[in-house]
């Protein structure tokens, strides 16, 4: 077999085996973290009658009971059952260990010499589109002023300087769109089966989702600066109303993802294998290195079946394999929110080729 074969057989390996293992892998949701805000020496918002660390931690507790009952397959995680301070890193934190699938991160409002407003409100992590959604922000990442060496642990950032806030800019949200489906879901819970006034879904630069690597959202389940909003999520039967429609979101939400999984995978094209055939076919370019990369290396995280090629002494790594140009040109948008400097190839006989060539050979 000369050089050439054997990086051929390599690569029909190689694809063979990524794609086996994407077509058998069903993403069902196994592990979600539920995170009640503050706890300990940080009592979050106060209110007249209570503290926003007792009600959200009641809250979470009931919604995870919910969750156990109803899907005991499904592993429950808290960042706390009691009445601890956890520092803000710690409780994504936890969610990357556990490798979770969904973090749910539970708060209450309040506003300062405003007893008027009340509402429930979800955020996902994005930039702030208004001065209140910023002062969200502020407000709940503020509770890293509790800790000690607050300015080391989190690389600078002042949560009251919205100079500092910059550093969102740059980050990519990997999950932007299942976080957005698990917020409309908490709000339309909230508002139509718990009859509460939905203020909507809103983006923030919350620290607490920025950390974590899978879908999440922070929900603010009303006011406590609201006198009836307040007695309302101090009751009882506040807090398991609330419960029950974070845990019909969840169920929402875990039944339309895990529909969509299996559709994808459906619908996935078989992979063309270079072996066989002269047919062109594009992918996704997300990386090439003259040194070989690990597949399970950090630069592929959020990726899935991201196949190697070794074409000319270059490791190369793409994702995406269709001989259909609008279906990578749409896979590349997905990927871009990723890798930006991500960029379409064409293949023939193994060979990159221009894309302009691949279509004039797609015509003949
Ligand atoms: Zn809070």
């Amino acid at each position: 077999m000369n050089r050439v074969s054997v990086f051929l057989m390599f690569f029909v390996l190689c694809s063979i085996s990524f794609y086996s293992f994407g077509q058998n892998l069903e993403y069902k949701i196994k592990t979600i973290v539920i995170d009640a805000g503050h706890g300990g020496k940080d009592p979050g918002a106060v209110g007249k009658q209570c503290y926003e660390k007792d009600i959200v931690l009641s809250i979470a507790l009931k919604t995870g009971k919910y969750i156990k009952d109803n899907f005991p397959n499904i592993k429950v995680v808290y960042t706390r059952t009691t009445d601890v301070f956890i520092p803000l890193q710690e409780r994504p934190e936890i969610a990357n260990k556990n490798k979770a699938d969904l973090f749910l991160s539970i708060h209450a409002n309040s506003l300062e010499n405003n007893t008027r407003t009340y509402g429930t409100e979800t955020f996902i992590l994005g930039l702030h589109k208004s001065k209140d959604n910023l002062a969200v922000a502020m407000k709940e990442n503020s509770v890293m002023l509790y800790e000690d060496d607050y300015t080391n642990k989190y690389e600078g950032f002042n949560p009251k300087d919205p100079a500092s806030y910059i550093i969102f800019n740059l980050m990519h949200s990997l999950h932007i769109d299942n976080s957005t489906s698990m917020a409309q879901h908490t709000e339309h819970q909230f508002k139509e089966r718990v009859g509460r006034r939905s203020r909507g879904v809103k983006a923030a630069e919350l620290w607490v989702l920025r950390k974590a690597s899978m879908p999440s959202v922070l929900i603010e389940v009303g006011f406590i600066s609201n006198p009836t909003e307040e007695r309302f999520l101090r009751s009882e039967k506040g807090q398991d109303y609330m419960a029950s429609g974070i845990f019909r979101a969840f169920r929402s939400y875990k039944e339309e993802i895990e529909r969509h999984s299996s559709r994808t995978l459906e619908a996935k094209e078989k992979p063309i294998i270079l072996e066989s055939s002269t047919k062109v076919y594009y992918c996704v370019q997300i990386k090439s290195s003259s040194k070989k990369i690990s597949l399970n290396d950090k630069v592929f995280e959020g990726l899935e079946n991201v196949v190697e090629t070794h074409v000319n002494g270059v490791y190369k790594y793409s994702v995406g394999q269709s001989s259909n140009l609008k279906t990578i040109i749409d896979e590349k948008k997905q990927i871009k929110k990723i890798i930006p400097d991500c960029f379409i190839v064409a293949y023939h006989k193994g060979k990159p080729i221009s894309i302009k060539e691949a279509k004039k050979i797609q015509k003949s």
